[in-house]
């Protein structure tokens, strides 16, 4: 199976001020296409070719694990925003934030609280499990919730590239605005 990068529901500059279309043009137009060309070269003429994306991600080591797994976490990342996105999750996924997190001021806090404190590159992760548990948890380069189990419904990239053209050191700053445009109806359906 040959993976073809999947086309954004937005224009390139749909994201501004949030994201700029440079910075699009560069994370989506040049890096997720990298991971997804390696993907692609790593698994030709191997039996990773018959093998979904996930099972690939769940059972590869090394060079193989990264580009997969970029290219699985740049996909739920970039399709989970929206020009009309913001405001606040609604039904069982708001209900499960208020009763885990006390209140969805309280969980933005702590969401970007994890993700400001990673060193170095990596995701910030909200997931849930079979019963609707839902967790925060941090991962370093190319870390994927998949290999614990575990179901991602929203991540931040925190790598630099997906921040410096526009906030330059400021991570903590565009975390905090990456809120205006989440498409919160795409986050509760995988949930
Ligand atoms: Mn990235």
């Amino acid at each position: 199976m040959i993976y073809v990068q999947p086309e954004l529901p937005y224009e390139n500059n749909a994201l501004e001020p949030i994201i700029s279309k440079n910075t699009v043009d560069y994370h989506y137009g040049k890096h997720e296409k990298a991971y997804i060309d390696n993907l692609n070269n790593l698994i030709k003429g191997t039996d990773w070719e018959e093998k979904s994306l996930e099972e690939i991600i769940k059972e590869s080591s090394g060079p193989l694990f990264n580009n997969a797994s970029q290219a699985w976490n740049h996909i739920l990342y970039f399709f989970s925003f929206s020009p009309d996105g913001g405001g606040e999750p609604k039904g069982e996924l708001a209900e499960a934030i208020k009763a885990q997190f006390g209140s969805f001021e309280e969980f933005k806090k702590q969401f970007e609280d994890a993700g400001t404190k990673i060193f170095g590159s990596g995701w910030v992760w909200l997931s849930t499990d079979e019963k609707g548990q839902l967790f925060i948890t941090q991962g370093s380069n190319a870390e994927n919730p998949l290999t614990k189990g575990l179901t991602p419904i929203l991540t931040f990239d925190v790598w630099e590239h997906a921040y410096y053209l526009d906030y330059q050191n400021r991570r903590a700053e565009h975390l905090h605005k990456l809120w205006d445009i989440i498409d919160w109806d795409i986050v509760e359906s995988r949930y």
